[in-house]
Protein backbone atom coordinates (compact mmCIF):
# COMPACT_ATOMS: atom_id res chain seq x y z
CA UNK A 1 0.00 0.00 0.00
CA UNK A 2 1.42 3.28 -1.00
CA UNK A 3 0.20 6.83 0.10
CA UNK A 4 -2.39 7.60 -2.38
CA UNK A 5 -4.08 4.34 -1.97
CA UNK A 6 -4.38 5.11 1.73
CA UNK A 7 -5.27 8.59 1.40
CA UNK A 8 -8.04 7.49 -1.19
CA UNK A 9 -9.19 5.19 1.52
CA UNK A 10 -8.94 7.67 4.19
CA UNK A 11 -11.09 9.89 2.09
CA UNK A 12 -13.85 7.40 1.98
CA UNK A 13 -14.09 5.44 4.96
CA UNK A 14 -14.07 6.61 8.66
CA UNK A 15 -10.76 6.65 10.74
CA UNK A 16 -11.85 3.26 13.02
CA UNK A 17 -11.79 1.44 9.34
CA UNK A 18 -8.47 2.11 8.90
CA UNK A 19 -6.96 0.69 11.91
CA UNK A 20 -6.44 -2.60 11.48
CA UNK A 21 -4.83 -4.27 7.94
CA UNK A 22 -2.88 -2.97 5.34
CA UNK A 23 -3.72 0.55 5.92
CA UNK A 24 -2.53 0.20 9.98
CA UNK A 25 0.72 -0.77 8.98
CA UNK A 26 1.36 2.05 6.01
CA UNK A 27 0.03 4.44 8.73
CA UNK A 28 2.34 3.12 11.53
CA UNK A 29 5.48 3.29 8.70
CA UNK A 30 4.80 6.61 6.97
CA UNK A 31 4.83 9.51 9.10
CA UNK A 32 2.70 12.09 6.56
CA UNK A 33 -0.26 9.16 6.83
CA UNK A 34 0.04 9.13 10.36
CA UNK A 35 -0.16 12.67 11.04
CA UNK A 36 -2.92 13.19 8.81
CA UNK A 37 -5.10 10.72 10.19
CA UNK A 38 -4.85 12.02 13.45
CA UNK A 39 -5.80 15.52 11.80
CA UNK A 40 -9.16 13.53 10.54
CA UNK A 41 -9.97 11.66 13.49
CA UNK A 42 -9.69 14.61 15.99
CA UNK A 43 -11.91 16.72 13.51
CA UNK A 44 -14.59 13.79 13.26
CA UNK A 45 -14.47 13.95 17.21
CA UNK A 46 -15.22 17.46 17.16
CA UNK A 47 -18.06 16.76 14.30
CA UNK A 48 -19.35 14.17 16.83
CA UNK A 49 -19.66 16.62 19.46
CA UNK A 50 -20.97 18.85 17.82
CA UNK A 51 -23.57 17.34 16.62
CA UNK A 52 -24.21 15.58 19.89
CA UNK A 53 -24.90 19.43 21.11
CA UNK A 54 -26.86 19.89 18.13
CA UNK A 55 -29.59 17.31 19.21
CA UNK A 56 -32.79 17.85 21.59
CA UNK A 57 -32.27 16.15 24.62
CA UNK A 58 -35.56 15.56 24.96
CA UNK A 59 -37.61 12.59 23.59
CA UNK A 60 -39.47 13.61 20.19
CA UNK A 61 -43.08 13.28 21.58
CA UNK A 62 -42.63 15.95 24.41
CA UNK A 63 -41.35 18.29 22.15
CA UNK A 64 -44.76 17.69 19.72
CA UNK A 65 -46.74 18.23 22.82
CA UNK A 66 -45.21 21.28 24.00
CA UNK A 67 -45.73 22.51 20.73
CA UNK A 68 -48.97 22.18 20.41
CA UNK A 69 -49.52 23.53 23.81
CA UNK A 70 -48.28 26.41 23.09
CA UNK A 71 -50.18 26.72 19.71
CA UNK A 72 -53.35 26.26 21.18
CA UNK A 73 -53.02 29.14 23.80
CA UNK A 74 -51.25 30.89 21.10
CA UNK A 75 -54.54 30.59 19.27
CA UNK A 76 -56.66 31.23 22.40
CA UNK A 77 -54.91 34.14 23.12
CA UNK A 78 -55.83 35.61 19.67
CA UNK A 79 -59.59 34.91 20.31
CA UNK A 80 -59.41 37.10 23.83
CA UNK A 81 -57.39 39.46 22.18
CA UNK A 82 -60.25 40.04 19.68
CA UNK A 83 -63.28 39.65 21.96
CA UNK A 84 -61.49 42.77 23.78
CA UNK A 85 -60.71 44.55 21.12
CA UNK A 86 -64.37 44.75 19.90
CA UNK A 87 -65.33 45.32 23.69
CA UNK A 88 -63.06 48.61 24.06
CA UNK A 89 -64.83 49.81 20.54
CA UNK A 90 -67.86 49.70 21.93
CA UNK A 91 -67.49 51.58 25.23
CA UNK A 92 -66.08 54.22 23.18
CA UNK A 93 -68.58 54.09 20.80
CA UNK A 94 -71.16 53.76 23.79
CA UNK A 95 -69.50 56.59 25.56
CA UNK A 96 -69.14 59.19 22.32
CA UNK A 97 -72.86 58.79 21.40
CA UNK A 98 -74.08 59.05 24.95
CA UNK A 99 -72.39 62.44 25.96
CA UNK A 100 -73.47 63.63 22.65
CA UNK A 101 -75.82 66.62 22.93
CA UNK A 102 -78.90 66.82 20.79
CA UNK A 103 -80.12 69.80 19.85
CA UNK A 104 -83.79 70.88 20.62
CA UNK A 105 -85.95 71.79 17.19
CA UNK A 106 -87.06 74.92 18.78
CA UNK A 107 -83.82 76.53 19.84
CA UNK A 108 -83.60 76.40 15.93
CA UNK A 109 -86.01 78.99 15.24
CA UNK A 110 -84.58 82.58 15.43
CA UNK A 111 -86.10 84.55 17.87
CA UNK A 112 -86.68 87.43 15.12
CA UNK A 113 -88.94 85.08 13.24
CA UNK A 114 -91.67 85.43 16.44
CA UNK A 115 -93.20 88.98 15.45
CA UNK A 116 -93.57 88.42 11.96
CA UNK A 117 -96.19 85.87 13.11
CA UNK A 118 -97.93 88.07 15.55
CA UNK A 119 -98.28 90.68 12.69
CA UNK A 120 -99.67 88.53 10.60
CA UNK A 121 -103.13 89.06 8.93
CA UNK A 122 -105.88 86.50 9.46
CA UNK A 123 -106.56 83.76 12.20
CA UNK A 124 -102.70 84.00 13.68
CA UNK A 125 -103.86 87.46 14.91
CA UNK A 126 -107.33 86.70 16.62
CA UNK A 127 -105.20 83.85 18.86
CA UNK A 128 -102.54 86.17 20.21
CA UNK A 129 -103.18 86.96 24.01
CA UNK A 130 -102.71 91.01 23.43
CA UNK A 131 -105.48 90.99 20.85
CA UNK A 132 -107.41 88.86 22.91
CA UNK A 133 -107.38 90.91 26.13
CA UNK A 134 -108.35 93.71 23.22
CA UNK A 135 -111.00 92.35 22.29
CA UNK A 136 -112.45 91.76 26.05
CA UNK A 137 -111.97 95.08 27.03
CA UNK A 138 -114.03 96.51 23.67
CA UNK A 139 -117.04 94.42 24.64
CA UNK A 140 -117.24 95.32 28.25
CA UNK A 141 -117.17 98.97 27.87
ZN1 LIG B 1 1.79 7.29 3.50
Amino acid sequence: MNCDTYLSMLETLPVEELAYGDARLHAATCRDCDRVTRVVAERERNMLMAYGELYLPGPVDAVAARARELSRRRRAALFYRIGLGLATVATVLFLLMSRRVVPTPTARVPVTAVPKIMNAPGPARATTAPAAARAVRATHQ
